[in-house]
């Protein structure tokens, strides 16, 4: 099944979103294997954006993601790195439709509430910069838990 690496960032954990960001994804029938609120070092930062290492915008990015707690995941399902950013919305505000999770709670484009990685392979490296593989659960969402 893919995985994704999906991460409430900053202001979406600051507004108390983590609930209604969360629901949105259980809602879409993705299936939760791994959660922790946690501060990002400046070198999982680092790591995490250096496709974005150079870029005007680097340092202030960096420094965002390590501002304040963070609520790292891994989401797995078909098609789940497509269709989580799908859910999330357009980077830039002004382009995120109403209906995604960016579209309808975020209104600062820096500030964009969540990150959602961008292809199976990104996800294989951001999963593994933050969680370690015993911290993935490891169940069958179909089956009830007693049988
Ligand atoms: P996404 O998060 O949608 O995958 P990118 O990978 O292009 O977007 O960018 C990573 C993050 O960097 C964005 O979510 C946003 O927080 C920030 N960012 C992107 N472009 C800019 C920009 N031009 N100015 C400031 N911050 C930016
Ligand atoms: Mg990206």
């Amino acid at each position: 099944m893919e995985k994704t690496y999906l991460m409430i960032k900053p202001d979406g954990v600051q507004r108390g979103l983590i609930g209604r960001i969360v629901a949105r994804l259980e809602d879409k029938g993705f299936k939760l294997v791994a959660a922790k609120l946690i501060k990002v070092t400046e070198e999982q930062a680092k790591k995490h954006y250096a496709e974005h290492e150079g870029k005007d915008f680097f340092p202030e990015l960096v420094g965002f993601i390590t501002s304040g707690p963070v609520f790292a995941m891994v989401w797995e399902g078909d098609d789940v790195v497509a269709l989580s950013r799908l859910l999330i919305g357009k980077t830039k505000v002004g382009e995120a439709l109403p209906g995604t999770i960016r579209g309808d709670f975020a209104s600062h484009t820096p500030l964009n509430l969540i990150h959602g990685s961008d292809s199976p392979e990104s996800a294989a490296r951001e999963i593994a910069n933050f969680f370690a593989p015993d911290e993935l659960a490891d169940y069958n969402k179909d089956i009830a838990v007693w049988m």
